[in-house]
């Protein structure tokens, strides 16, 4: 999508540094972080948010999930929180499927 925001990082139109890629996905930082560590696991494929998976994503949804402790080990946290925003009232900005991974200073939840 060529207005979309994170298929121009994705394509390293933004000079964004990655801190992990492979063939399903980039991860770097959030340009406003909301805790200590605040980074996104972004698909490569343009998918606007869950309500658009379909059946061939399931592969990369399970990776997206695994990939998360493996970053969060990589940083040396020992907690994070994952959330993943749907739709504009949930406070999606971006239309296209990110993982937020979160750790520090954050409030209860739950
Ligand atoms: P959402 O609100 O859609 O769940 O999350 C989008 C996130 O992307 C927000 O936390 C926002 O700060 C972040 N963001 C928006 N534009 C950019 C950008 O150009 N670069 C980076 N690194 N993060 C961005
Ligand atoms: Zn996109």
């Amino acid at each position: 999508m060529s207005d979309c925001i994170f298929c121009k990082i994705v394509a390293g139109e933004m000079d964004t540094k990655f801190i992990y890629e492979d063939e399903l996905v980039v991860v770097f930082p959030d340009i406003r972080p909301k805790a200590t560590t605040h980074i996104l696991i972004t698909a490569k494929k343009h998918i606007p948010s869950l309500y658009s998976l379909d059946e061939h994503d399931t592969r990369l949804m399970g990776h997206m999930v695994q990939l998360l402790p493996v970053i969060a080990k990589q940083l040396g946290l020992h907690s994070f929180r994952t959330i993943i925003n749907t739709g504009r009232d949930s406070g999606q900005e971006v239309d296209h499927l990110h993982f937020h991974l979160l750790a520090g200073n954050l409030p209860k939840f739950g």
